[in-house]
């Protein structure tokens, strides 16, 4: 599974925060699909669609994220 990377700092693990306050460390999968990192833990009731980086402040949606690999060439 290839993660998506901080656009700053290329660190490629989030945590996402629930309406409690409590946060949970995620990756993101090319499909732009977060997941938890800790297989165990629960992703309900955590807002998804804002990620905070854990390597600088960099914080925003999975879409903004940049994939592994640098930009593709289109053929
Ligand atoms: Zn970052």
């Amino acid at each position: 599974m290839r993660k998506l990377k901080c656009p700053q700092c290329e660190v490629d693990r989030f945590f996402v925060k629930n309406e409690s306050g409590e946060n949970c460390l995620v990756n993101v999968n090319e499909d732009y699909e977060v997941v938890a990192v800790h297989s165990i833990d629960s992703l309900e009731g955590f807002d998804l669609s804002m990620l905070y980086c854990l390597g600088c402040s960099w914080k925003g949606s999975p879409r903004s994220l940049k994939s592994g690999s640098h930009k593709r060439v289109k053929k």
